[in-house]
């Protein structure tokens, strides 16, 4: 089945043809008209309630058609200005916020989500060393003095999970002027050290965007990590993030529940943010997700849950066909690049579909154990490029 995805219109997200999602969804949808002036933050493929796809043949939704919902979603980024710097709570928590926060928490589900860089890609991951967070504050003193000298003397003392936790919860409960005037007093007096920290274009930016916002001062908490295109990040549940810039395919458990902590005009959960967060530190070189090789063409991207799974299917045009092995769980792919034809089994017998950009597929259970990526006969002086094209499916990779 050929799917059109759910394309959302986030501040956050690159305007007109810019973005991938825009051009993504012109090369699948006819019907899309592209307004230069409008963002196109995100394309969503599968079944969640706020942005589901819908089968292109007949006009129906992809929920009402499977009679039940996928366990993963799908996207596509386009990311222009920073996102709310965020952790996604675990299941045992889900189901207690939507139980008692059914306002803010939408759904009782966990969201562990993993993100492949498409273009050179821009976040925050994680808590840096504690060692690190110390240079910092003792580098930036009006932070510091924001902090002030208990909390610094505990991280001086003991460098650990512990007192940046507590120097962290003091930052974040510090009232919105004493922010701001921080914020002011680093952009004017330590433009220097900001530039040899590597912050100084990230700081100015999301300053420009988030003026006075506490998430300003977490640059000085977190990783920044630089993705090249097919390097990933994994957020597993309570792990800080957030996306500066760039575009990425993204997938994650079916859910929508986010805990803000700052770089957002919505609501901060300030309480339950430090409840959840993981405050263990790590190295941004340490960051990255590294996919499984299967053979040349094929990578997959398994995260330790098993709500889902990203394979990346990159084929060379010299190959006449590749048969992809797969195992029987319904599968979405999107097409990136290059142009394939597309064999595979259904419940109403084989069938065979043109890929091209932008296409997305809903690959059945049928479909197991193979699907075949076969060059189109047609227009083999067309096509001197790569097929590129990611499908999510059920995380049946992991290894029990
Ligand atoms: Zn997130």
């Amino acid at each position: 089945m050929e799917l059109t995805g759910w394309v959302k219109n986030y501040d956050w997200g690159r305007r007109g043809i810019n973005s991938a999602v825009a051009q993504l969804a012109m090369a699948n949808d006819p019907d899309f008209r592209l307004n230069e002036e409008e963002p196109y933050a995100e394309m969503w493929m599968g079944t969640h309630v706020c942005g589901v796809s819908v089968v292109k043949e007949t006009g129906e939704t992809l929920d009402r058609v499977l009679k039940t919902d996928l366990s993963y979603l799908f996207k596509v980024l386009s990311i222009n200005q920073a996102l709310s710097i965020q952790v996604h709570p675990n299941k045992c928590e889900a189901e207690r916020l939507h139980r008692e926060r059914p306002d803010i928490y939408k759904d009782p589900n966990h969201k562990p989500e993993l993100a492949i860089a498409l273009t050179p890609f821009l976040a925050l991951v994680g808590f840096q060393p504690a060692r690190d967070i110390k240079d910092n504050i003792d580098e930036f003193q009006p932070l510091s003095q924001l902090i002030g000298p208990e909390a610094v003397d505990q991280l001086h003392e003991a460098p650990n999970a512990d007192s940046v936790k507590l120097c962290y919860a003091k930052l974040m409960k510090t009232d919105d002027a004493d922010i701001a005037r921080c914020i002011k007093a680093i952009a004017k007096d330590y433009q220097k050290e900001l530039k040899s920290n590597g912050l100084l274009e990230v700081f100015t930016n999301v300053s420009k965007v988030f003026p006075g916002d506490v998430g300003v001062l977490s640059l000085f908490f977190l990783n920044l990590v630089r993705l090249k295109p097919g390097q990933a990040i994994y957020l597993g549940a309570n792990e800080i993030h957030a996306y500066l810039d760039g575009d990425c395919v993204e997938c994650m458990a079916c859910s929508d529940n986010v805990i803000r902590a700052g770089l957002t005009p919505k609501y901060k959960d300030v309480d339950q943010l430090l409840e959840s967060v993981i405050f263990e530190s790590r190295h941004p070189d340490r960051k990255e997700f590294i996919p499984y090789h299967v053979d040349e063409q094929v990578q997959v991207y398994i995260p330790p849950v098993p709500d889902f799974a990203v394979i990346h299917v990159n084929i060379h045009p010299s190959l006449q066909s590749y048969k992809l092995q797969i195992q029987a769980f319904g599968s979405i792919l999107i097409v990136l690049k290059g142009s394939r034809v597309l064999r595979l089994q259904t419940n109403q017998g084989p069938k065979e579909i043109t890929l091209t950009r932008g296409s997305i597929v809903y690959i059945p259970v049928e479909a197991a154990p193979e699907i075949e990526f076969a060059r189109a006969d047609d227009c083999d002086d067309v096509d001197d490029d790569d097929f590129t094209g990611y499908i999510a499916t059920s995380n049946y990779f992991r290894v029990p």
